[in-house]
């Protein structure tokens, strides 16, 4: 699956002329105009690389890419800064950027940076494991454990429980849940989910162990420990 990028620009041209050459080079983009619509959008499916112009016209870049570190979330964030504003530069870096570039660009450097950023995070990525209580999940084989036992999940059941690993302790409603497996809106009264969540479950729960996915009523599910 090719990898998904945030554009975070409010000028509405340089944002186009991003989007449009790297979907051409076969990216998935997203554009957010500010940073609320940004932090969002990363929250709910953080990508493989942000793409963050420093001046926004809510939130800046700075405060952006700090939230995202103080909620631990670890994606990429390539900066991008007014030219020669070096104090930006140096900032940028500090607040948790991982890389910058200067406006103007060229799009072709801006292209071999992305590929860099993402060569280093993915190639770090390789060896990451999720873990959560004695559950464990090896994203790179899609095989899960439970303490020692490994256990056999289908390719949906091994999707949805990734999903819940990289949301710990947070309430998935039904309608994410459904849009980020199923990928389409959700219509309200398939009973899908449960059916899955059911599977998860005795999957999960096969030796007796306590259970992490917890039913949220009326609401959806939360990986936690009782
Ligand atoms: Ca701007």
């Amino acid at each position: 699956m090719s990898e998904r990028i945030i554009i975070v620009e409010d000028e509405a041209d340089i944002a186009r002329v991003l989007e449009r050459r790297l979907t051409y080079e076969g990216y998935r983009v997203e554009v957010a105009p500010d940073g609320e619509t940004a932090l969002k959008l990363i929250y709910d499916d953080p990508p493989a690389l942000v793409l963050l112009d420093l001046t926004l016209p809510d939130i800046d870049g700075l405060i952006v890419t700090e939230e995202l570190r103080a909620a631990k979330i670890d994606v990429p964030i390539l900066m991008l800064t007014a030219r020669d504003a070096i104090p930006d530069k140096v900032s940028g870096l500090d607040a948790g950027a991982d890389d910058y570039m200067t406006k103007p660009f060229n799009t072709d450097e801006l292209l071999a940076h992305v590929r860099a950023l993402l060569r280093r995070t993915g190639a770090e990525k390789g060896s990451e494991t999720l873990d959560f209580a004695d559950l464990r999940l090896d994203p790179a084989s899609r095989l899960a454990y439970r303490g020692e036992r490994s256990i056999n999940l289908t390719a949906k059941e091994y999707d949805l429980l990734e999903m819940f690993m990289r949301h710990p302790n947070q309430v998935l409603t039904r309608d994410q849940i459904f849009d980020r497996i199923w990928g389409y809106d959700f219509g309200g009264e398939s009973n899908i989910i449960e059916v899955y969540i059911r599977y998860l479950r005795s999957k999960l729960e096969k030796e007796g162990e306590a259970r992490l996915i917890d039913t949220v009523r009326g609401v959806g599910y939360v990986l936690r420990e009782s």
